[in-house]
């Protein structure tokens, strides 16, 4: 079961959740019941991509309690935004890790130029 405020949402929100607790796509005579709530992993393609993202915190939240946050939500160590990672190592977001990186240059050559001028 997802927790009681993704439930709650979907219950609320999914415009396929019947009333007792059965999924309208399924067509057929006896039902089935709300994947979303049931299936272990939870595995509802609607559900996931198409009614929790309109609660962002939510979706987060979900997201990570799947393991999907391993590979899609890894927070950026400058800036706090949920980033996707290229390597293991990568701790920063995109545009934080090329401002990272030029600072870090910046400092390398500001030792650099002093070193040759002390050794002068
Ligand atoms: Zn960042």
């Amino acid at each position: 079961m997802p927790d009681k405020a993704t439930a709650a949402f979907i219950k609320r929100n999914c415009a396929n959740y019947d009333k007792d607790g059965k999924c309208l796509l399924d067509l057929t005579e006896s039902g089935r019941l709300c994947p979303f709530m049931h299936d272990v992993p939870y595995r509802c393609k609607y559900g996931r991509e198409s009614v929790l993202p309109a609660d962002p915190d939510l979706s987060l939240k979900y997201e990570a309690s799947i393991g999907q946050a391993a590979t899609a939500g890894k927070a950026c160590a400058d800036c706090g935004e949920p980033f996707e990672p290229k390597s293991n190592r990568q701790e920063r977001c995109s545009s934080c890790g090329a401002h990272h990186r030029r600072k870090k240059k910046r400092g390398y050559n500001r030792e650099y130029q002093l070193r040759k001028y002390r050794n002068n």
